[in-house]
């Protein structure tokens, strides 16, 4: 188990996306957009990864970002390694034990992944690259730098253990959560910033047994204001996102798909504790074990 963690927008889910090969963890521009723990596998003859990727470690201010602070530290302790995930770019790696508000160091050894090399010039490229310590790797998980590198030394810290899942599955979560985070992801993307963080997606309808498939996805806001912007005058915008999303969810599955896209007012949606659990964000009342 190979738990990334690190700022929000340090690129944990560019890096495993890069690990894995396959667009498993939806990347944004804007830091939190990972709010679940995405589990990707990366399976070769002899040993397996089982990553998992966790929401950007922040004070808790609201009830979604204390789910998500308890969803980090939660893969922190079942991790066998930990990649610390960190922007080159961004000052010195602060303590894992301090960003993370934990109470010990975690058990598991600890690799740093200067992130974002990239964006380096070639001298200090040269002096990072010189001064780094043992369990520190410089990568780019933009241009695929280091990244070998890193998968290489993940895999020395692994324990000796039987494969968890089969050698050719890539996820343990089903396709739906991907659709569902393939709308949110490209509903981000296209409204930038006038409905920050307040969007959620919740798939009605997944039917594989149709040619196209269909799925019938509702997009969550908190107001009615918010509505009107995420559905545009005539219905531009939300054509506009069902299209591109649609296209992502065809190349992510390899199937050709019918998306029908629907948008309802939640109010206040991340401060309810049941509204958090109904689509599937861990809360303080029921802890997993
Ligand atoms: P997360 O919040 O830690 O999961 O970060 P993301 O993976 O969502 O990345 C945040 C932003 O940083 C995105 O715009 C990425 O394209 C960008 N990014 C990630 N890795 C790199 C990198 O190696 N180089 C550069 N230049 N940008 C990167
Ligand atoms: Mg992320």
């Amino acid at each position: 188990m190979v738990t990334f963690v690190g700022k929000p927008n340090a690129g944990k889910s560019t890096l495993m996306n890069r690990i894995i090969g396959e667009k498993l963890s939806i990347v944004s521009r804007k830091p939190q957009t990972t709010r679940d723990r995405v589990v990707g596998i990366r399976s070769t003859a002899d040993s397996q990864m089982i990553i998992l990727d966790t929401p950007g470690l922040l004070e808790p201010g609201y009830a979604l970002q204390e789910s998500m602070k308890q969803t980090a530290q939660r893969a922190l302790t079942e991790a066998d390694v930990i990649v610390h995930v960190h922007d080159v770019t961004d000052g010195d790696v602060p303590s894992l034990k301090d960003a993370a508000g934990l109470e010990h160091e975690p058990h598991a050894p600890i690799i740093q992944a200067l992130n974002k090399s990239d964006k380096l010039g070639k001298r200090d490229r040269e002096r990072v690259r010189a001064g780094r310590e043992d369990n520190t790797v410089l990568v780019s998980a933009l241009s695929g730098d280091g990244v070998p590198e890193l998968i290489a030394k993940i895999g020395s810290l692994l324990p000796e253990s039987p494969f968890y899942y089969p050698a050719d599955e890539i996820s343990a979560q089903p396709l739906r959560f991907f659709a569902a985070e393939l709308v949110r992801e490209t509903a981000l993307e296209q409204l930038r910033d006038e409905v920050p963080y307040s969007i959620a997606c919740e798939i009605e309808e997944f039917r594989e047994d149709r040619s196209p498939h269909l799925i019938r996805a509702i997009i969550y806001v908190e107001k009615e204001s918010q509505k009107g912007i995420v559905v545009g005058a005539k219905g531009a915008a939300i054509k506009r996102i069902g299209e591109r999303a649609r296209k992502k969810i065809e190349a992510f599955i390899g199937e050709k798909v019918y998306l029908e896209l629907h948008v309802k007012v939640l109010p206040n949606w991340r401060r309810d504790s049941s509204a958090l659990s109904r689509f599937g964000y861990q809360t303080q009342k029921e802890k997993p074990q």
